[in-house]
Formats: structure tokens, sequence, C-alpha cells
């Protein structure tokens, strides 16, 4: 993951190599590969140009200390820049609510049955809290029986009408079901289309509308790029989210939607997730990110 932009923005800073400072004409092409590096990544020239133009101002504003190196002190400004633009601080999570309504949106085949049965793994096992997970696809019987499945494997109970097809009911049967079982946190997992779609987004917005949840989590495949910055801003425009959920992180990603998504629709990255295992879902940290991609 992140492989090329990594490879790249090493090999942008090793033009560094030899300067005793930094100079606004000796940095100009280590900021052009940058920008390059940024943009073969799938983030859009906009946000490439002025994450570099910031880039610039910064270094060449900096006094190199005798201890730091300019290729040293680039690296430094390019990590705060990085985490910067994923979103600076951890975002906050919110789960408390009697019951706490979550509710999973995202296009079809983003990963949104497989996170929310990680999430409710997560809270459960890491959280201490009682889930309830809600199998809220009307059209895809086989989706219902996927999350069945997941919460038998995790130990989680899951809310399913199968012979139901008005999911606003169904959200709404579920609360009612977790505050009589003593449930504190509701998973509420969507329809979605392989194309966004005026009916499933009335859909998930009567949901929204029904049940008011806590948190509204988008989730995307990281694997789709500029794509996913697209769908983001439709599924924005129309539910205004709490949150993020970039998955497929383990696959061969080149890291636009990562970089690109707070920027865009200004709503951060919470969950990543990085495997079709129950236990491979991480809160997202933006300046770990940024290590990460800096090597
Ligand atoms: P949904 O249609 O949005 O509910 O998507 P699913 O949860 O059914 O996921 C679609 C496919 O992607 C399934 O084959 C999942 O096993 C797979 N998948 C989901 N999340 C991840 C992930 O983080 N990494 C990988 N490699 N595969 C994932």
């Amino acid at each position: 993951m992140f492989q090329n932009l990594s490879e790249k923005l090493e090999s942008a800073f090793k033009g560094l190599k030899g300067q005793s400072r930094i100079t606004e004409l000796n940095i100009a092409s280590t900021v052009k590969e940058i920008r390059r590096a940024l943009i073969d990544a799938d983030v859009n020239y906009k946000i490439a140009k002025e994450f570099t133009d910031k880039i610039k101002d910064k270094a060449v504003g900096e006094k190199v200390i005798n201890a730091i190196s300019p290729g040293q002190l680039m690296t430094k400004i390019v990590k705060d820049e990085l985490t910067d633009l994923m979103g600076g601080q951890e975002a906050v999570f919110n789960a408390k609510g009697n019951p706490a309504v979550i509710l999973i949106a995202g296009l079809q085949g983003s990963g949104k049955t497989t996170f929310s049965g990680k999430l409710a793994n997560f809270l459960k096992s890491k959280k201490g809290l009682s889930p309830l997970l809600v199998a809220a696809d009307i059209y895809r019987p086989a989706a219902m029986e996927q999350l069945r499945v997941l919460g038998e494997q995790i130990g989680v109970d899951v809310h399913i009408e199968p012979d139901n097809k008005d999911a606003v009911s169904i959200a709404q049967n579920a609360v009612k079901e977790a505050r009589s079982k003593n449930k504190n946190v509701v998973i509420i997992d969507t329809a979605g289309r392989l194309a966004i779609d005026e009916q499933m987004m009335t859909e998930v917005a009567n949901v929204r509308a029904a049940v008011n949840p806590q948190e509204i989590l988008f989730v995307v495949d990281s694997m789709t790029g500029q794509d996913a910055v697209n769908t983001a801003k439709a599924f924005n425009d129309r539910l205004d989210f709490t949150g993020v959920v970039l998955t497929k992180l383990d696959g061969d990603t080149r890291g636009g939607a990562a970089l690109s998504i707070k920027y865009t629709v200004n709503k951060p990255i919470k969950f990543v997730s990085s495997g079709e295992k129950m236990d491979t879902l991480d809160v997202f940290y933006p300046e770990r990110m940024a290590q990460r991609i800096l090597g």
C-alpha cells in the first residue's frame, strides 16, 4: 500500500542530499517531484498544487538548524503537511447512547457489510459495548445472510427481517429490540448500489431521519482513487455524514482517496479496514499514516 508514493517521495528528497541549506532554487525540483508523486497517487491537481505551495513556503521560510539536513527538514515538513491534509488530529468516534445508533452507507462492494461486522467486533472486544447488527439491505438477501454469518462468527446478535421490504421500519424495530435487550449500540448496514442512485440516497436519508444516528459512516473502497472522492462528495451532499471509513488498504491502493477525502468533504477518516478478517480494523491516526507513507 502507498508503495509507489513512498518510493517517489523518497526519491524526491534524495535531490537535496549534499545541500547545506534550503533555497527556493534548490528545492524547486524536489517540490515538483513531490507534486508529481501526489498526482500519480491519484490526488487531484488542485490539492497537489496547494500542498506543494505550502511545503515550498514553509521550507524556504525555515532556518536549517545545524543538526538537521535540508533533506531531513523537508521530510519533516512533508510529514506535518500530510498529517494535516488527512485531518491532523485523531477524530472522535461517538458510540455513546441508549442505544447509540451508527448508520453505515456506501456503494455496493465498498465493504459496508464487512466493516459493519468489524465495527461490532471492535466495539464489543475493545470498548466493552454490547452491539446489535442490523441488516437493512432489503434488496439483497445475500447481504442479510452475510451479516448473519459475520454476527455468528463474532458472537454479536443480528436483527434480520427477511420479509420486511421497508428499511426504515427494520431500523426502527431494531432500535426497539436493542432497548429491550439492553444492547447499547446499534449498527445499521444499509443497501448500496453499484453507482449513486436516487432511490438508494432517499432510502438512506429516510432511515437517517427515522433513527437519528450519532454517527453516519461513509464506507469507501480506497482502491477507487478519484472516484472515491467524487462518491464521498455525493453522499456527503445528501447525508452530511460524520466520518469516512477507508477499506481495502491491504490492496494495491495508490493513496489518493486517503489523501484527498478530508480536503474535499471536510469530514474526517475515522477507521481504516485492511483485510477480510474481523480483526483487521484500525482507528485512523493521520500522523501514523503520514509516517507510514514516508517510510
Ligand atoms: P458491501 O457490498 O459494501 O457490503 O461490501 P462487502 O462487505 O460485501 O465487501 C465486498 C468485498 O470486499 C467482499 O468480498 C469482502 O470480503 C471484501 N472486503 C471488504 N473489506 C475488505 C478489506 O478491507 N480488504 C480486502 N482485501 N477485502 C475486503
